[in-house]
């Protein structure tokens, strides 16, 4: 990455920090509050058969569920790949970069720590669980409130309960943001190969071994997959 844009892109995200840390968490618990939400325990955010359930996670979310969990990082958290194809961003060694992580998933794509979908749909580390999960389906992007696909939208919620989401959207938000600036400040870049295609099809046909690059806040990690 060209060392001036790099700069620019950190420029305006230290000037979208300090915005971030000025809204009102008042303000942002209204909206909540008059959306109305109420987690129905469908499990549906954590499955793969209703959409994207990918969890991204930033490098200090995957080392408390370790703690929590005394699981290792592969256990934890792969590659965070898009669902499709991710052939543009292969070097001339053939290896995958990716930037940042996301939660590991079962062989059915749900999440790793949901429970089988016989038994519940309980989170098996409900008290740890990401910033992205403690939020769904709120988020925060350029400074407003967003809302993904849930169920549980429009149910009533007491005002209590709309601060604390409110506050902890607005948390990860700021997180994300503190995140991808030391990510930036980290990523050295790397030139990208020309053969893309031959490498991805054999990766969808499970005939060869993949080597990730994962760019993250800490710097770079290789992970064989
Ligand atoms: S960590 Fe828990 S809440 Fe988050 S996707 Fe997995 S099972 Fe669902």
């Amino acid at each position: 990455m060209d060392e001036k844009y790099k700069s620019l892109l950190i420029q305006e995200l230290k000037q979208e920090l300090t915005n971030a840390s000025n809204i009102s968490t008042g303000t942002i618990a209204a909206k909540i509050e008059d959306i109305g939400f109420s987690c129905l325990m469908c499990g549906k955010c954590c499955r793969r058969e209703f959409g994207d359930n990918r969890v991204l996670l930033i490098p200090q979310e995957i080392q408390v569920i370790s703690d929590y969990t005394i699981l290792e990082v592969h256990e934890i958290a792969t590659p965070a790949t898009s669902d499709g194809s991710d052939s543009d961003l292969i070097d001339t060694d053939g290896k995958i970069h990716t930037f940042g992580w996301m939660l590991a998933r079962k062989s059915n794509g749900d999440c790793n720590f949901i429970e089988d979908a016989e038994t519940s749909n309980k989170c098996t580390i409900h008290d740890v669980r990401p910033m992205l999960c403690r939020t769904y389906p709120f988020y925060m992007q350029d400074m407003e409130l967003h809302i993904s696909e849930c169920e549980g939208l429009g149910h009533k919620i007491s005002p209590e309960e709309s601060l604390t989401i409110a506050c902890d959207v607005i948390d990860r938000y700021v997180a994300e943001i503190e995140d991808t600036i030391a990510l930036y400040g980290k990523f050295e870049g790397f030139t990208a190969g020309k053969d893309n295609l031959k490498i991805t099809s054999g990766k969808a046909a499970g005939k060869c071994h993949v080597t990730y690059v994962v760019h993250d806040s800490k710097g770079t990690h290789e992970v064989a997959r």
